[in-house]
């Protein structure tokens, strides 16, 4: 699944699985609660790097500022649940 245009409301699940390769932070979190909180038109990738700044991720931080440079490491926040 191509999730680079996808909105957080077409996510095929009412658990959202959220997991970063790089930082090795995870969570779960409720599909319905996460809408409230962010809108059912957020975009699943803008999303799960916003997940994983509030879990404290400095890379995700810094590439959601702007502050990314090509080359530079990356959060690697996924969904393991989307294939
Ligand atoms: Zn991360």
């Amino acid at each position: 699944m191509n999730d680079g245009v996808v909105p957080l409301r077409q996510y095929p699940s009412r658990r959202i699985t959220f997991a970063c390769r790089t930082c090795t932070r995870s969570g779960r979190y409720d599909k319905a609660t996460l809408m409230k909180r962010v809108g059912p038109d957020e975009g699943l990738v803008v999303l799960r790097l916003k997940i994983a700044m509030a879990l404290g991720c400095k890379l995700a931080r810094a590439t959601l500022a702007g502050e990314h440079t090509p080359g530079a490491a990356q959060c690697g926040a996924y969904y393991p649940g989307l294939r």
